[in-house]
């Protein structure tokens, strides 16, 4: 028999896992609703062209990554690479622009690139993002920064770091890729087959090379190229972030980003404690995109987060358990003999859509009154239950429960209709 398994560069998201993916999606939405985004969700494939037009001809996943394929009726489609394309698609499609001043939209959906996989790199991973229309003041970029900040630190994350630089715009990028071109030019014999090719089509992907990057120690940078208004607008949101947060970012002149479509404030964070695959998220301003693809002239910016990355990050930090067992606590309901189960199982019910319960997080499990207590017991401590509420044939008869802490094996007899409140008292499993 053949045997299936995922194909490569994918990945099963199981139970166990599935709860670090809930509790950061949470957190954001949280996070989202509290910076005024809303949920957008847009379909997987989109028509080649879109991304072609969107992320440049030149780039590495348009030349290199995308799943594209024709479908049965001949059309150019591909996977989504990444999730602003299509935002920006269903943006002028559904004339979003004319329904408010400003739009502020979010997204959680899984992105395809055909990259060599590896440990953090997948060919199908997440990404939480988010895009803002219509504000191309630098208080749109500074508002970005924090959220961008605010999140990781509520993710456990605060010692990651946000890198920062500006790409210019229309007007000061050109006379920076033509310095830059010069100054390449004059060093191409010395520069991998990769770079070589980029200097004619995409120069300021040298800055990215992990080759070359790091040899040309002396490679001019944009912010010297910046023009006054490039200049002001970020000094404005390095100042308008600083005074916000009580922090700095760290400015990154080589910074470079691997998407065509950026305009002025580019931004990376990075963590230590990954290895090789650093990054966990990026964006910056896009200001020409949308009219670029069709719509109205609005000034626009995003970024996204890959979601494994984030929780491997949050794991190596080991903050996910923690803030998990802090959150929530499970209790188990068990019992013996016939008549004290069917009772325990009408408990068991009650106890789960109770509203009260639910707003504590505390969460209910059992039904396996066909083992033995003792068995029931272990299954509960391997479930890593907080409690247990034992329900026995006198029990029953004196309408009781017994409750037991699994953390010290201690155990108290109370009236079955105290135990509500009683566990609206307790605290979790330490
Ligand atoms: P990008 O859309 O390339 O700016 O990527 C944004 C974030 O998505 C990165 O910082 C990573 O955390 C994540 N990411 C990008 N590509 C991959 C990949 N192939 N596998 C896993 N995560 C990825």
């Amino acid at each position: 028999m053949t045997k299936y398994q995922a194909v490569r560069g994918t990945h099963d998201i199981l139970p166990a896992d599935a709860a670090a993916f809930q509790s950061l999606e949470a957190r954001s939405r949280q996070l989202f609703k509290q910076f005024g985004f809303h949920e957008i969700r847009t379909p997987t494939f989109e028509s080649l062209e879109l991304f072609t037009r969107s992320l440049g001809e030149t780039t590495d996943i348009v030349e290199k990554e995308m799943y594209a394929f024709e479908d049965r009726g001949g059309r150019k489609l591909a996977l989504r690479p990444e999730g602003t394309a299509g935002v920006v698609r269903a943006f002028i499609e559904h004339h979003l622009a004319q329904t408010s001043p400003f739009c502020k939209l979010f997204y959680i959906g899984s992105m395809f690139r055909a990259e060599r996989p590896q440990a953090g790199r997948y060919r199908e991973f997440w990404q939480i993002g988010a895009e803002y229309f219509g504000n191309a003041a630098p208080e749109a970029d500074a508002e970005m920064l924090v959220m961008v900040q605010t999140l990781f630190r509520a993710l456990g994350l605060a010692d990651v770091q946000l890198k920062v630089n500006s790409l210019g715009d229309e007007k000061c990028r050109p006379v920076y890729r033509k310095a830059l071109k010069d100054y390449l030019e004059a060093k191409k014999s010395g520069l991998c087959e990769d770079c070589q090719r980029r200097i004619a089509k995409n120069p300021l992907r040298v800055l990215d090379c992990k080759i070359d990057g790091p040899k040309l120690t002396d490679i001019p940078t944009v912010d010297h190229y910046w023009c006054e208004e490039c200049r002001a607008h970020f000094t404005a949101v390095t100042s308008l972030f600083e005074k916000a947060t009580g922090h700095a970012f760290v400015f990154t002149p080589r910074l470079v980003r691997g998407l065509d479509y950026y305009t002025r404030t580019v931004f990376e964070v990075t963590t230590h404690v990954l290895g090789a695959q650093d990054a966990l998220a990026a964006g910056g301003r896009y200001d020409k995109l949308v009219k670029e693809l069709g719509g109205p002239d609005t000034p626009a910016l995003g970024f996204a987060l890959g979601s494994e990355r984030t929780i491997q990050a949050m794991q190596a930090a080991e903050k996910t358990k923690k803030v998990e067992s802090r959150q929530s606590l499970l209790v188990f309901v068990a019992a013996q003999g016939d008549a004290p189960a069917a009772a325990a199982f009408q408990l068991l019910q009650e106890l789960r859509v109770d509203p009260a319960l639910q707003e504590r997080s505390i969460f209910f499990e059992g039904g396996f009154f066909q083992k033995k207590l003792g068995a029931q017991l272990s299954l509960a401590d391997r479930l890593n239950a907080g409690y247990c509420v034992i329900m026995g044939q006198d029990e029953l008869e004196k309408d009781e429960i017994t409750l037991r802490s699994l953390k010290d094996s201690t155990q108290e007899r109370l009236p079955r209709a105290a135990l509500r409140a009683h566990l609206l008292k307790l605290s979790p499993r330490a």
